[in-house]
């Protein structure tokens, strides 16, 4: 088989969405596991409807997934992508062939394809055989000579040597003229491989641009770690074929065929993707998670500039556990930055419903004030002697003071945050926190 060359060919009048950058990863996916090239078109002869940051959008949502394409006009350069507008001297060229060729007319000023009698069969990689009929000639070029979408793209799938067409299943009733234009030039038709749509969270129908959550500058704009995107996108219509959900795109690449695309819709699914990304926040490394996370809560107002990364790093390495996202970084973790935090309302009810805490509060404050070693190993020791002392329960001590010291009833490990607030916090903080439950 000749090499493999796929392209994606956006039409640059909008956002970039979900169900496009699907698309573009299928490619991508299909070029690096063939060992392949993955050509970036734009399609922007619409020139009523293409807007620059649109494009933009779009450039900056590929590079953010990692969907680096392989070729452009400027060999050699920064590479591509390649843009329709600029090669109407090539759509010139093609038209001026198949009028000559005898498989085109004009009539009213437009140019018009000679269909075929017979019918169109698409051999179609993931849907099997589709046969359909073209029965009446259609225009490829108007009246003002600019050629019409259906020509651009074959014309550039034919100039490009594209081998294989991925692309969304809305274009299944283009295919058939398109398979046409390619009987016109002699030319076989490449493999093509139509992607099922994506369907909204809830509710039937498509997922449109409308829909919350279907953009991917979205995603960017609430931290959402790209690699996650990305891999959850992956699982929008395909599967390794067991049970695993998080993958290293290498192992994805290495799995990823036509053959293992799903026929049915895939569900766009909120929580999956939000679970996704939280595994990967806790698979990144503390320096990786403090740059992200140093920003956010600079803006937030709970570090500054000149703050050194040495506490922000504790924070982070008790904290990733329990984490969630990145985009509530500032909310999850402001106590441990500042020291008006609110208290938790549900939390402070469920204690006060077990009874008054402060004479554990006194009893803990107490023995931290004696305490002079406030690693895990000897505060555990302690809350152990307390328990002893007093016949009760650890519960019964860290469910108020965690209240105390965080103002929330989750968190990470007890004796862990503890450490990381430093005696002098966690001491005001449950004395202030006594005063507060009078
Ligand atoms: N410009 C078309 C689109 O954005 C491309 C279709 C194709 O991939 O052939 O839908």
């Amino acid at each position: 088989m000749s090499k493999v060359r796929v392209r994606f060919a956006p039409s640059p009048t909008g956002f970039f969405h979900i169900g496009s950058a699907r698309t573009a990863l299928f490619n991508w996916l299909y070029a690096r596991h063939t060992g392949g090239t993955f050509v970036l078109r734009i399609e922007d002869t619409d020139l009523a409807r293409n807007t620059p940051e649109s494009l933009e959008c779009l450039m900056h949502g590929m590079k953010w997934l990692g969907l680096n394409w392989d070729e452009g006009p400027e060999v050699g350069g920064p590479y591509g992508p390649y843009f329709q507008s600029q090669r109407g001297d090539i759509y010139k060229e093609y038209l001026d062939k198949v009028l000559a060729s005898g498989h085109a007319y004009e009539k009213e000023g437009a140019i018009w394809l000679k269909v075929s009698p017979e019918p169109q069969v698409i051999n179609d990689a993931i849907r099997g055989r589709i046969e359909r009929r073209e029965d009446k000639d259609f225009v490829i070029a108007r009246s003002n000579g600019l050629p019409v979408f259906h020509f651009v793209n074959v014309v550039d799938d034919i100039a490009m040597e594209i081998t294989h067409v991925i692309r969304g299943e809305d274009h299944i009733s283009n295919t058939s003229k398109h398979i046409e234009i390619f009987r016109a030039f002699d030319i076989e038709p490449p493999v093509y491989a139509h992607i099922p749509l994506i369907l909204k969270s809830t509710g039937p129908g498509k997922m449109s641009k409308r829909d919350q959550g279907s953009l991917v500058e979205e995603y960017e704009r609430r931290h959402f770690l790209p690699e996650a995107l990305r891999n959850y996108l992956c699982l929008l219509g395909w599967s390794p074929k067991d049970d695993r959900e998080i993958l290293p795109i290498e192992e994805i690449i290495e799995l990823f065929d036509l053959s293992g695309i799903n026929k049915a819709n895939a569900r766009f699914d909120e929580k999956k993707l939000d679970h996704i990304n939280a595994e990967y926040i806790r698979k990144l490394s503390i320096d990786d998670l403090a740059s992200l996370a140093r920003p956010l809560l600079i803006e937030a107002g709970l570090l500054t500039e000149k703050d050194g990364d040495d506490y922000l790093k504790e924070v982070l390495t008790i904290s990733q556990e329990k984490m969630r996202s990145i985009e509530n970084l500032p909310e999850f973790l402001g106590y441990f930055f500042k020291d008006d935090y609110s208290i938790n309302e549900a939390a402070m009810e469920k204690i006060l419903k077990q009874g008054k805490p402060q004479r554990r509060l006194q009893e803990i404050l107490h023995a931290l004030g004696d305490q002079e070693d406030f690693s895990e190993s000897a505060l555990e020791a302690m809350v152990k002697d307390l328990c002893a002392q007093n016949n009760v329960s650890p519960k019964d001590y860290i469910m108020p003071t965690r209240l105390a010291v965080s103002g929330q009833d989750v968190g990470p490990a007890f004796y862990s945050l503890l450490r990381v607030l430093g005696k002098e916090k966690v001491l005001a903080r449950v004395a202030r926190f006594i005063a507060l439950c009078e």
